[in-house]
């Protein structure tokens, strides 16, 4: 069968704008690429700091390279734009200054949107396989018709690897994005692609991201990998690092949707690196897709019960919601507290139906973790019931889906934590529990320093959430 994709790895060693924009732009033409129109740069931005978050995002200098070889490729340009939602509820104009970003998009033009204050649209969705008969995505991408894709490549706790298919979670504001962001993340990814695809994707794999996905532990890669399909993208990613594309769901389920290969011999792969010598290199990369219980242990004073899950296609564990925000949150712990494992307080994490006594130790608070949870048994001699309010994809409306607005969660949970004081455990509702929720219930209840009030990160993302919500109530409100 002659390949119908192609793909393409370059060797590009270090973060020189210069050198990017002639790759990416060699990289165009060698594809047939040709922007147009209303084009957008959808890089990953998930979070940035460039002391606490710096490997976690598309950098700077490939935004650079990336805008300067399309304006050199482009033709018959109505706009060219940045548009991302940062993660964790962090305001996105709050990246894109940690990132570097404003100086950038300033010097060359180019229109910036923060999609946590533009328009949130409905889109159809008519792929009878979808999860919902509609999404809601940020206006700009309802318009654009030229999107440009730029991943960091980076390792996910929740989904293996984050490349091509999975940065579309970035498309959504928060309201939305933590809707099916549970049992069904890998769905709700699929679900994505229908709204639109991308024209052209450039990876940014110069220094790839291993084990987590906001704290990532760097990898020297030097390389940058193109195409124009997705799943052709995503599957050569996955060779890159020796994962089978099959194990990828997102790639699976959006391949058997139709939207491009999971098969190598499908996709022409070209450039001046190859596959081969890739995969001498990554012979070592590192992943963490482990169950919390596993990966937790009984070493430090955190340990984990996890019980059943609600949906019937992974009944034994959530991959998409609540354990990896547990895994993400305390990585950032570890972050600002060195030996954090030990130094907190002894907490018990159980998530999931679980059955029977917890044998908890003398002291150990709990936490029961999300919607699913449901438990009886006695704590302190007396009876604890903890009852599931979980709802399935059918239940909830994502056009009424709860704000998750950062200053109403951290309001909830100071209230919260501070009339739980004295009693040993807490049920934090959630589907999912975000990872912020975990990292302020975690820092409280095992009584160690709360990033979220971190000097280096409290009054910018305070100005910043503050700019944001003004932003959009004109966006939104007003119009404009
Ligand atoms: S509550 Fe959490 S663990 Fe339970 S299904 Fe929802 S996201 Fe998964």
């Amino acid at each position: 069968m002659r390949p119908h994709h192609k793909v393409l790895i370059r060797r590009c060693p270090q973060y020189d704008p210069d050198r990017i924009a002639a790759i990416v732009r060699e990289g165009m033409q060698e594809l047939g690429v040709r922007p147009q129109g209303r084009i957008l740069l959808k890089p990953n931005l998930v979070i940035a700091h460039p002391e606490i978050f710096p490997h976690a995002f598309t950098r700077k200098e490939f935004l650079e390279g990336v805008i300067r070889a399309v304006k050199a490729q482009a033709t018959a340009v109505d706009e060219i734009a940045v548009g991302e939602r940062s993660g964790i509820t962090i305001a996105t104009r709050y990246s894109f200054r940690n990132a570097g970003y404003a100086p950038i998009v300033r010097t060359h033009g180019v229109k910036t949107y923060f999609f946590d204050e533009t328009r949130q649209v409905p889109v159809r969705l008519t792929d009878p396989h979808a999860l919902r008969r509609r999404i809601f995505v940020p206006e700009p991408i309802a318009r654009c018709n030229f999107l440009i894709n730029l991943p960091k490549f980076k390792a996910h706790p929740w989904c293996r690897l984050t490349l091509s298919l999975k940065n579309f979670i970035g498309l959504q504001d928060d309201r939305h994005r933590l809707v099916d962001h549970n049992q069904f993340l890998e769905h709700k990814i699929a679900d994505l692609q229908s709204v639109i695809q991308p024209r052209f994707i450039a990876i940014d794999a110069i220094t790839a991201g291993q084990k987590m996905m906001l704290t990532p532990t760097p990898f020297d890669l030097g390389a940058i990998v193109m195409g124009t399909n997705s799943c052709a993208v995503d599957t050569v990613g996955c060779h890159m690092v020796h994962v089978d594309p099959a194990k990828l769901l997102h790639l699976a389920l959006a391949s058997a949707r139709g939207f491009g290969p999971m098969r190598l011999e499908e996709i022409e792969v070209g450039g001046d690196f190859p596959l081969a010598e890739v995969q001498a290199k990554t012979r070592n990369f590192q992943f963490c897709l482990e169950r919390i219980d596993d990966y937790f242990g009984t070493a430090g004073n955190l340990t984990c019960t996890v019980g059943r899950f609600p949906e019937a296609h992974s009944a034994d564990y959530c991959w998409g919601g609540c354990p990896g925000a547990l895994q993400e949150a305390m990585h950032i712990l570890r972050g600002f507290t060195p030996d954090v494992d030990r130094r907190m307080a002894n907490i018990r994490y159980v998530v999931g139906a679980v059955e029977g006594p917890l044998d908890l130790a003398p002291g150990e608070k709990v936490i029961f973790a999300g919607r699913c949870t449901r438990w009886q048994g006695r704590i302190d001699g007396r009876t604890v019931t903890i009852g599931s309010s979980y709802r399935g994809p059918d239940a909830v409306d994502e056009a009424r889906a709860p704000s998750n607005d950062m200053l109403l969660k951290v309001g909830e949970a100071l209230v919260r934590s501070t009339l739980n004081k004295g009693r040993r455990w807490i049920h934090i509702q959630g589907c999912p529990v975000s990872v912020a929720e975990h990292v302020f219930y975690l820092a409280s209840l095992g009584k160690i320093a709360n990033p979220l009030f971190d000097h280096r990160l409290l009054v910018p993302n305070l100005a910043a959430y503050t700019t944001m919500r003004t932003h959009r109530f004109i966006h939104r409100c007003i119009g404009g």
